[in-house]
């Protein structure tokens, strides 16, 4: 049985003031819900307050992007700072990141075994865009995402590691995968990992969806067999639609 996970991205959004109300009004409403995990990935302005007003509740922080390395980096943020500052983990290879910042596979990689040594959990996002799937390349696209990023990690690695599918088409456009999309895709990526590591591996792994989830459509997205929880971004930043994302309704 794999413990859903529901991590709300707030992105380029709310100032240190907003986001503290926002995570004290989560944190009141969401501390009954044991048998989910709550992550949130506030702005990096964010993290060391949230950190302190989160500290006696069970949500945890993550960072929505990282560095391999520390040194002469301006403007960067390495895995070390985050834990400093309170994460517990860390989302790696989010579509805008591989998208408006180019982001390679490797690169990617750099960074997921750099979070993982300084004892960061990894969010790794995956997805298509929709040229790819208008083309049929999917499955292909997937499968080389995810070959590429975990190139080298082991079993244990591999216990760390959550993948978010989130195909770049439904990314803050309000069109999400179908049900039957979602769960193909997710399924694919779970016969894909037991290939790459081993089938308990793969059934022990979280795999989320991401891509315009809302209160109205995580119901269905969730009764998917191998759907594991769900990476939201716009519909996080409003403390209603999170709570009743979080609150979806099991089968
Ligand atoms: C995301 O940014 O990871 C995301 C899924 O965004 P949205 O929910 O707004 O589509």
């Amino acid at each position: 049985m794999r413990t859903p996970i529901i991590a709300g991205n707030w992105k380029l959004n709310k100032t240190v003031d907003e986001a503290l109300a926002l995570a004290r009004d989560l944190k009141g409403k969401l501390s009954a819900l044991d048998d989910i995990e709550i992550i949130l990935a506030p702005p990096f302005t964010a993290l060391a307050p949230l950190a302190t007003a989160l500290n006696d509740s069970a949500i945890v922080l993550a960072g929505q992007n990282c560095y391999p390395t520390e040194g002469a980096f301006t403007g960067e943020i390495s895995p070390a700072l985050l834990r400093d500052v309170g994460c517990r983990a860390v989302i790696i290879g989010h579509s805008e990141r591989r998208h408006l910042f180019a982001e390679s596979d490797d690169f990617i990689n750099q960074k997921i075994k750099a979070a993982l040594s300084a004892g960061l959990k990894v969010i790794f996002c995956i997805g298509e865009t929709l040229t790819e799937r208008n083309e049929n390349r999917t499955f292909e696209v997937l499968e080389s995402q995810t070959r590429n990023g975990l190139a080298g990690l082991d079993r244990a690695a591999m216990c760390r590691l959550t993948v978010a599918y989130e195909p770049v088409w439904a990314i803050g456009t309000g069109q999400t995968a179908s049900n039957e999309q979602a769960q193909e895709a997710h399924r694919y990526i779970r016969n894909l990992l037991a290939k790459m590591v081993d089938s308990s591996t793969a059934e022990n792994t979280r795999i989320l969806y991401g891509g315009s989830v809302k209160p109205d459509n995580v119901d269905g997205l969730m009764a998917q067999s191998d759907i594991d929880g769900a990476l939201v971004g716009g519909a996080s930043l409003k403390a209603g639609d999170f709570i009743r994302i979080a609150r979806f309704k099991r089968n």
